[in-house]
């Protein structure tokens, strides 16, 4: 099966750069499986879980969103934050959630969206956390 070169790339680090098959990402425009010489495109990324199959198995990666370009050679995600399913510390991730959801029930006084959004990038952390430990995925060693 043909390949293409991924990069996925946040302020602090290169998260990955490496040969897949195939990602599935969800955009503003939809969610989008690309595969190796997709047409040039350019859309943003939203948060949530990105599935990567590599040629010798899959791995998720959570990202907070950001922007793809898509080349028929290459493929880049330019993340605010991203983490591969084995980077993320599921503790950390709970502890993040039950502050977010104690902050929702103060409700006044507080930055309601702000406090949402750290709830959503808890669930996807978990989500994600969770999507690599389920029967019958192969996630890689990387
Ligand atoms: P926290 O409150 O735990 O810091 P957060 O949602 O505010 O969570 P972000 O601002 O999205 O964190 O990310 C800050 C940095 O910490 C990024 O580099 C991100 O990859 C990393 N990060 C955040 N949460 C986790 C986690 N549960 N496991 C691994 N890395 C994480």
């Amino acid at each position: 099966m043909s390949t293409t070169l991924l990069e996925v790339v946040t302020p602090e680090r290169m998260l990955l750069s490496e040969d897949v098959n195939m990602i599935i990402i969800r955009t503003g425009g939809g969610e989008l499986g690309i595969l190796p010489r997709h047409t040039a495109l350019a859309a943003t990324v939203k948060p949530g879980v990105i599935q990567v199959r590599f040629p010798d198995g899959e791995d998720f990666i959570h990202t907070t969103g950001g922007f793809l370009q898509v080349l028929p050679d290459k493929i880049t995600i330019l993340a605010d934050a991203a983490e591969l399913a084995s980077q993320i510390d599921l503790e950390r991730a709970e502890r993040a959630k039950t502050r977010a959801e104690q902050r929702l029930n103060q409700r006044d006084s507080i930055d309601v969206a702000r406090a949402e959004m750290a709830l959503q990038r808890a669930l996807n952390r978990i989500e994600t956390a969770q999507r690599a430990h389920q029967p019958g995925t192969r996630v890689t060693n990387r």
